[in-house]
């Protein structure tokens, strides 16, 4: 079991477009903000190669508005295509756009498309492009993405998509249970070509994410909203030892097992909160703000308290609703942010309000510890150092919860 916590994916990206370039479907969103939010848009003062700061670059693809992901499922003469590979397309769909369309509060519009509805073969067996975890774009990942452009340029006008999702045939490379091989290549303007424009946003998915649980039917898909994380410029949140950074609050860091979301932060990077659903608060004194659940369209969404130029705190409230199935100690999460820290290094680091408890969940594939992490009314986090207290005051009938901030 200790492998599963060593979920998914390493994720490459490729540094930055120069100025005036653009790819399909990439550029900035507008990320919503006043002058008051200055302080807590946290940037990296050194490179980077994805970072928690605010805004993201926007060499990735863009996380608002309609997003058409071109589709395909693909097979190798050493592991054909088993089943029609539609089938294999509604192990991810329409969960994938679902899970978009809530975490989103309906501002990610993602719209699957296959227009290659068949096996797409590719002109290599699987063996010859020599895919392994970890591999690198170059050479394997784009002699695969030459063959992929090639195979399907007839059929398809890259120009019409913002992201490709490649869906492995199954039966290529090992179980996920032993080797988890998917993997996003984002941001990256060096990669080939189609119809002129560069397939620079691509997930691969391979495998089966099944736990044997049982719940693969409804939880198998969530490998894809991870990745796709990724095209739209969020990191791995998991690290070398597993999901002990962040647990089950992000999809980035844990997307085995029972439903989850993103982090109120993701929410506003991706430009999915408005600009008075975020509270800057940098200057000394006391300020108090009710926080609405985090799943619940409207409201006060995050709090952030920025420490320096590239780090800060943020809280929000977490509950079980929309996409968190498994919350069972619904409370304010509080976690600090590193914008110079980098994937898979713990860019954020969940504040645990009940260290060494062991949790309050033993569902699979749930980081137990930080489960019971978020603090209740009349619990506070304090960082004594810093001069920094966050006081859960209360709760009101409707769910909301009080906060008291206190800067010296
Ligand atoms: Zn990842």
């Amino acid at each position: 079991m200790t492998a599963l916590t060593f979920t998914v994916s390493t994720s490459v990206g490729t540094g930055r477009l120069p100025p005036g370039a653009t790819t399909a479907g990439a550029g900035p969103i507008t990320l919503p903000h006043t002058a008051g939010h200055g302080p807590c848009m946290i940037r990296a003062t050194r490179e980077v190669q994805m970072s928690e700061g605010i805004p993201t670059s926007g060499s990735y693809a863009r996380s608002t508005g309609t997003v058409r992901a071109l589709t395909l499922m693909i097979d190798f003469s050493d592991a054909p295509g088993e089943g029609e590979a539609l089938d294999r397309f509604r192990e991810f769909f329409p969960q994938t756009r679902q899970w978009f369309r809530t975490s989103s509060y309906g501002r990610l519009d993602y719209r699957p498309e296959t227009p290659i509805p068949t096996w797409l073969r590719m002109p290599k067996s699987f063996r010859e492009y020599g895919i392994e975890r970890g591999a690198p774009f170059d050479p394997g990942y784009r002699t695969l993405v030459q063959d992929i452009v090639e195979a399907a340029d007839p059929d398809v006008d890259f120009r019409a998509y913002d992201i490709l999702n490649v869906l492995v045939t199954p039966n290529a490379g090992p179980s996920a249970l032993d080797t988890v091989l998917s993997v996003t290549f984002a941001g990256n303007p060096e990669a080939p070509s189609g119809d002129g424009i560069p397939v620079a946003n691509a997930s691969f998915v391979y495998s089966r994410q099944d736990d044997g649980s049982g719940s693969y039917d409804r939880t198998g898909y969530r490998v894809l909203p991870h990745e796709n994380g990724h095209v739209f410029g969020l990191p791995d949140l998991y690290t070398a030892e597993g999901g002990g950074a962040v647990g089950h609050w992000d999809i980035m860091s844990e997307d085995w097992g029972a439903n989850n979301d993103f982090l109120g932060w993701h929410k506003w990077k991706l430009g999915w909160l408005d600009a008075e659903q975020v509270h800057c608060v940098p200057a000394p004194g006391t300020t108090e703000y009710a926080l609405t659940p985090l799943a619940r369209a409207g409201g006060t969404k995050l709090v952030v308290v920025p420490l320096d130029s590239r780090t800060g705190y943020a809280a929000e409230l977490r509950t079980r609703a929309g996409n968190d199935e498994s919350v069972c100690r619904p409370g304010v999460l509080i976690y600090k942010v590193d914008a110079e820290v980098d994937t898979g290094m713990g860019p954020v680091r969940v504040q645990d309000a009940r260290r060494d408890s062991g949790g309050c969940t033993r569902a699979p594939n749930v980081h137990a510890e930080l489960s019971d992490a978020p603090f209740r009314p009349g619990e506070t986090f304090r960082d004594t150092r810093r001069g920094i207290e966050i006081e859960v005051v209360g709760a009101d009938p409707a769910g909301n919860f009080l906060v008291r901030v206190k800067r010296d």
